[in-house]
């Protein structure tokens, strides 16, 4: 594997053994693959021996419960103290699914202040310097897949069993849009036949992801697309945008927003999809297109202080949702 030189994994096999505590973090707004990834290395470095906690800005969302190992995952939101206490008396620290310190939230000041060595596994564009080892590979589906190719670039292919390969096998899913994005290669599908023979069933990772609607979650959704789905013909794109009130209305909890945004994508014609949804004082926004030639991460940037790949990103706006979608809506004409 190209991403993981043998210099490098040479290097990581030296500060491994040397390591006494290692943390594993991943980006705050944990997804499939922020949890998956975090939860298969883990899985993997417990195998191996080590002693390792995986801390997280804040908790997962539930469709993602089935994990095993989910439950020993600390989150500095509920538990800031632990987390703090984990990160400080780490030498080695794994930051998995981010590409800068600005996406770890309240865990930024710590895992800065800390002298543990920092290994970076990522996919994002862009990676920041502040990490000591860098594995930055921005074809790649998900960051998951990368752990794969980490595995197997430690020479411990034959390690992966079904512990280590479900959460990945999600993290691939879920970062691929069930492999269905132009992101996935041969190569994706290579390392998932060595997930299922390590004894990973896809069935019953799509089962566990995919078939535990609420149905609060469904009416929501079906509201969301019945009522607030507006699509805007000129520019090939459909928005939907869901209130504090609304959510409310719905029982929302974390997650069930999920997808929501590839719903736009899915029509006929439509090239881009945004979704916003206001949390705690600020307005949260999902973008998704569709194509090569259509990248959207660069509105994400350029004016709701975000990023992520061409294809899905997302960012935020301080204001209201009035004034986000009017933003959108003035902005989109530059991205046609
Ligand atoms: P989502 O819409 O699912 O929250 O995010 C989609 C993708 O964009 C994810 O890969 C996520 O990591 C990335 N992303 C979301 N918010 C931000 C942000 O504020 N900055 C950057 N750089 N990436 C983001
Ligand atoms: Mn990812």
């Amino acid at each position: 594997m190209y991403t993981f030189d043998e210099q490098s994994i040479v290097q990581v096999k030296k500060i491994l053994s040397s390591s006494k505590n290692i943390v594993i973090v991943a980006h705050k707004s944990p997804d499939g693959d922020s949890i998956g990834s975090s939860l298969g290395l883990f899985h993997y470095l417990e195998k191996l021996g080590c002693n390792v906690k995986v801390c997280h800005p804040d908790p997962a969302p539930y469709f993602l419960e089935w994990m095993t190992g989910f439950d020993q995952i600390i989150d500095a939101e509920s538990q800031f103290e632990e987390v703090n206490k984990q990160v400080e008396s780490a030498d080695l620290i794994f930051c998995l699914d981010f590409n800068a310190m600005s996406r770890v939230g309240i865990m930024k000041e710590m895992l800065t202040k800390s002298d543990a060595f920092k290994i970076m596994i990522d996919h994002h564009l862009d990676p920041s310097d502040e990490f000591d080892l860098l594995f930055s590979e921005t074809s790649s589906c998900s960051t998951a897949q990368l752990i794969v190719d980490f595995i197997e670039a430690m020479g411990d292919i034959d390690l992966l069993d079904v512990n280590i390969g479900e959460p990945l096998y999600c993290g691939i899913m879920t970062d691929s849009g069930s492999f269905r994005f132009p992101s996935v290669t041969a190569h994706t599908h290579e390392v998932i036949a060595r997930l299922m023979r390590g004894g990973v069933e896809p069935y019953k990772i799509h089962e566990a992801v995919f078939d535990t609607n609420t149905f609060d979650k469904l009416r929501l959704n079906s509201y969301a697309i019945n009522e607030k789905m507006e699509i805007l013909d000129e520019f090939k794109t459909s928005i939907i945008s869901l209130d504090k009130a609304e959510l409310e209305r719905f029982n929302y909890v974390k997650g069930d927003t999920e997808g929501l945004v590839n719903v736009g994508l899915s029509i006929q014609g439509i090239r881009k999809s945004i979704f916003l949804s206001e949390g705690d004082g600020i307005i949260k926004i999902s973008f998704r297109s569709k194509g090569k030639d259509n990248p959207i991460n660069v509105m994400a940037g350029t004016y709701f202080n975000g990023g992520g790949h061409a294809n899905a990103s997302g960012g935020r706006w301080d204001g209201t949702m009035e004034e986000a979608i009017a933003k959108i809506k003035s902005v989109l004409p530059e991205f046609n």
